[in-house]
């Protein structure tokens, strides 16, 4: 599940430092999509840090690694999640 929001990532990076700090169980996901135009055939790509999804964007000249197409750099997604090795350990 998602929402679509208009806050700048700067802000959100801000937004989920503070979180991440207040609480050490909540991890953070930067997700960027290639615009394959078989919608199906999208790819995903998944990132930890804005930094490592920086450099891949860098590395493939924002394009896919899988198709080639343009990856849509204008919508990546940030996802919270709860991690749950740190819940299991409670
Ligand atoms: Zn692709």
């Amino acid at each position: 599940m998602y929402r679509k929001t208009r806050i700048s990532v700067d802000t959100i990076q801000d937004l989920l430092i503070d979180l991440s700090f207040n609480c050490p169980y909540l991890g953070t996901k930067f997700i960027v999509f290639c615009k394959n135009e078989e919608h199906e055939m999208t790819h995903p790509f998944e990132f930890t840090t804005r930094k490592e999804l920086k450099e891949f964007l860098l590395l493939n000249s924002s394009n896919c690694s899988e198709c080639g197409a343009p990856l849509d750099v204008n919508n990546i997604r940030v996802n919270f999640y709860k991690k749950q090795e740190m819940l299991k350990a409670l």
